[in-house]
This record gives C-alpha cells, structure tokens and sequence, in this order.
C-alpha cells in the first residue's frame, strides 16, 4: 500500500538537525549529568493559578465537547488583548482557538496555500516551517536573514524571492535569533507582501518575551489587516506549552473557512484547557512577567560571560528565549562545536546548521536551565572556545 506524497515527504527527508540533542538525550538515559540548552521549553511549569483554574472547570463539567471556534469568553479575551496592544480593531468574528500555535501555522497556511504554491519561510527558521508547509502541499522557499544584518529580514531579499509566491511566514521575536523585527523591517516586509499580493502568517508567540526594542505586530500596519494571519499561543507567555492552546488571528473570511477547517480536523480545544487560558489572560501582565523574567535575567548573564572577549559574539538577543551565538572564528562550524561541546563537557547546545543554512557557524542557546548552571555553562563553552584556536 502506498501513503500519500503529502504526508510521507513533510519532513522532507534528511537528518530533522536534531543529532547533538537526541544524543545528548541518550546520554542522559545513560545516567550522565548533561546541561541541556537545547529545546524551547521554560524551566517552570504551569503556574498553580492556572492550574487551580484548570481544575474547577474539569470539575464542574466543562469536559464534553467544546465549541469548535473556541469558546466565545476567550475569543473576546484574544481580541480584546490583541486590540489593546496593536490599535487595529478586533472582534470575535477575527479570533479562531487553535491547539497551539503548532495547528495555526498549518491551518494559517492550510487556509491561503493551494497544491503546489510557493511559500516563503525565512531562515534561519523555527524547526517545523518547513514541514508545515509541505503538509498542506504547498512548496517551501526560504529566505536568508542575514548575521550580518543582525537576522533582520532584508527587503532586497525578500522582493527577489517573492515572485510568484503566494504567502510568506515571518517570527517576530524570533525563534532561533532572538531578533525582534524593528518597524523599518516590518515596513519593508509589509511593502513586499502588498507589491506581490502575498499573505503574510505572522508568528507573535513571543509577544511577551522582548527584552530590547518593541514588539511590533505588522497586522498593525497600513494595507496589512486584510492580508495577515497572526498566530499566537499561550506556550510560551504563560508556560502552558503541554495544554496545546492558542489562537489565529485574521479576517473574518479567512477565520469563518478556518473554523470549517477546525470542524473537520481537530474539532476545537478542551473547554477546561480554555477556561485555564481565559482565567491565565485575565490575570493580567504580572503572570506574563513572572514567566518571561528568567529569560531576561539569563539574558544579561550571556552578555556578562561575554564581557571581555572577542572570539564569540552574540546576535542581538532582542526577545524570545535563545541567544544565537557567532563562534566562526573559532574555524568550527556549530555541528563540530556542539558535537565537541557534548563530549567534552557534557553541555547540549543547537549547532545553527539545525536552522538553516543562514545561522551556520552559530549556535542556539536556549537559556531554559536555572542561573547558576545557566552561567557555569556559559562560561565552560567560552573556555572551550578559547581552547580551540
Ligand atoms: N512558533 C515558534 C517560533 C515556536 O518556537 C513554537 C514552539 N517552540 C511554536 C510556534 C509552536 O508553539 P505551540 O504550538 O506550543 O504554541
């Protein structure tokens, strides 16, 4: 029996560039003591106000069946913040629930992309854009960010690789770079995607985490509402990565096919998880605070380990929970660094190679582990970068 070309070519084939963390997951299943800056994931867990929340809904019944759009409290709740923090008017007819941002990039792309499209990523990329796009058929291309240009998208860029193209995926603050797109960037993006009539699917699940600069949604600017899917989550602003609840934002159009979508495929969210994610957002900001402020703290300790040498520099950390580090004048490219890195010292790190081919000689930190260890880390790989020239 033969499968699908769509489903048996998403990842497209090759190493997924996750060696140096399944390795260091063996050793760590070997009983070895390993320092993981690998994966994405916050060293806290769900707070317990949201987990109270959690609870007394599943107790109260709140488990059959929810409403597929998601539930009308918490759709108002996503437009009402997405409506405060960008200025564009926003209602419920704009908001879909999704189960993570994970299922909003695919339906985002799902609901603009025919067989056979192009669509652009920018690289470096986020581990599943590629996959995402080849598993509604469409056609992946991406385009370089450049380390010199500090990972901010250029226009230039972007214009030569738009023709033709039917939709283009930004991430802005970024995963892997810790850039945050300034205004004159998304200004640029924006002229583009209206120059070559392309959707832009916007992921803003960083949002909250931007330590430098300002968070600029592009659905904000002028020409921009009719033409963008923002895709938000609540992984990683509230550290609810496992409850798989997020949102897509956009025209009521695009939103009204996206649900048919939803109806049809994963057939809404569980009504206790967003009765949590209602409860988590009318908090307000200081739960929003508390789960972004070890990032921000961690993010000074790289600068500070940094402090006083030259041979690894660091790309902006701007947002998000990574550092990208530039370790090319070590002569190691990141695969060989982290490779290394993993058997002589026992710390995991992402070669950069993972993310594409713009992030090469990189490598990701994710600044997920608590501060003493965090900075120990640091400075062994700092060490051991010095040691190689
Ligand atoms: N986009 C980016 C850039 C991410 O880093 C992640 C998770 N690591 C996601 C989307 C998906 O997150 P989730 O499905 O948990 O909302």
């Amino acid at each position: 029996m033969t499968l699908s070309k769509r489903i048996t070519q998403v990842t497209g084939g090759g190493s997924d560039g996750w060696d140096v963390f399944y390795k260091a997951r063996r050793m760590i299943d070997a009983g070895i003591a390993v320092t993981e800056l690998t994966i994405g994931e916050h060293d806290v867990r769900t707070h317990p106000t949201i987990l109270s929340a959690m609870h007394a809904a599943a107790v109260a019944g709140h488990t059959g069946y929810a409403e597929v759009p998601g539930i009308l409290a918490l759709r108002e709740a996503v437009a009402a913040r997405i409506q405060d923090r960008t200025g564009v008017a926003t209602g419920v007819e704009n908001i879909a629930i999704t189960p993570g941002g994970q299922a909003g990039l695919f339906a985002a792309h799902h609901a603009v992309c025919d067989e056979g499209d192009i669509a652009l990523f920018i690289d470096p990329y986020y581990a599943t854009y590629p996959g995402t796009i080849r598993g509604v058929g469409a056609v992946p291309k991406p385009v370089l960010a450049r380390a010199e240009n500090q990972f901010q998208l250029n226009a230039d860029d972007l214009a030569a690789a738009a023709v033709g193209a039917k939709s283009l995926l930004i991430n802005t603050p970024n995963n892997p770079t810790g850039a945050v797109y300034s205004k004159a960037t998304l200004e640029g993006i924006a002229q583009v995607c209206q120059d070559h009539d392309l959707w832009l699917i916007s992921d803003e699940v960083y949002d909250t985490q931007v330590w430098e600069g300002a968070h600029l949604s592009p659905r904000a600017l002028p020409g921009m509402a009719e033409r963008t899917l923002v895709v938000g989550s609540m992984s990683k602003s509230h550290a609810m990565t496992g409850s798989r609840i997020g949102w897509i934002c956009g025209p009521k159009d695009a939103i009204s096919h996206i649900i048919n979508l939803a109806t049809h495929t994963t057939y809404g969210v569980p009504g206790y998880i967003q009765d949590a994610a209602l409860s988590a957002l009318n908090e307000g900001a200081w739960l929003e605070d508390e789960v972004a402020a070890p990032f921000k703290r961690r993010r000074e300790i790289v600068l500070e380990v940094l402090q006083g040498q030259t041979l690894i520099k660091a790309a902006p950390i701007s947002g998000a929970m990574y550092a990208m580090l530039d370790i090319r004048a070590t002569g190691l490219n990141g695969e060989d660094f982290a490779n290394r890195l993993l058997q002589a010292h026992h710390i995991a790190v992402m070669p950069g190679e993972s993310f594409g081919a713009a992030a090469a000689g990189h490598l990701r930190i994710a600044m997920t582990v608590e501060d003493d260890a965090f900075r120990k880390a640091l400075t062994t790989l700092v060490n051991f970068a010095a040691a190689q020239v």
